[in-house]
């Protein structure tokens, strides 16, 4: 069977490790665990008919401790970068953060998740920002939420897809 990597990014607090429990255990459990290293967690399922492996990476904690960052890195096949619907400053560091990772990784499929969809009161990145963000940089972007589960699973897969064709 094919193994692969994904690496979970986004600033600390934007639902990356909601996402990875809710892709692979299909649960949601409204917790904020806060701990040091990388949580790796594994899913088998099929793509296109292909059986796949995925490892998928986690920081737990703070994810931006330069030592980490490339052995964290090494080997991905893609990457999610996880912004947080209802907190600006997540939108405008995923621009760094999507640089930072093209450096050291280079040219390898990933998807901006928009997440945190379902609380659609508290949206604090306009449709133009977005719209200006698909146009500027050709980002794919996906409305994710890990509470109620919206293309969660569509995201993985959509990923999965891609670093197949990329392989
Ligand atoms: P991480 O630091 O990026 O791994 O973020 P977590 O997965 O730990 O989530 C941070 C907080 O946001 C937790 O309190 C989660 O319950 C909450 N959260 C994560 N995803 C969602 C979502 O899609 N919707 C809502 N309403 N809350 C979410
Ligand atoms: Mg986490």
């Amino acid at each position: 069977m094919i193994q692969k990597k994904i690496c979970m990014f986004g600033a600390s607090g934007v639902g990356k490790t909601s996402l990875v429990q809710r892709f692979v255990q299909s649960i949601y459990s409204g917790k904020y665990h806060v701990t040091i290293g990388v949580k790796i967690d594994k899913k088998e399922f099929s793509v296109a008919n292909q059986d796949v492996n995925l490892m998928l990476w986690d920081f737990q904690g703070e994810d931006n401790q330069h030592k980490v960052r490339s052995s964290f890195l090494r080997g991905a096949s893609g990457y999610l970068l996880v912004i947080d619907y209802t907190r600006h400053e997540t939108f405008v560091t995923a621009f760094s953060i999507q640089k930072m990772i093209e450096t050291e990784l280079g040219k390898v499929p990933f998807l901006i998740l928009l997440n945190k969809s379902d609380l659609v009161d508290d949206f604090s990145i306009s449709d133009d920002e977005i719209d200006e963000m698909k146009a500027k940089y050709g980002w794919e972007v996906l409305k994710t939420s890990a509470l109620t589960g919206e293309r969660v699973e569509e995201a993985f897969t959509e990923l999965t897809r891609q670093m197949l064709r990329h392989a």
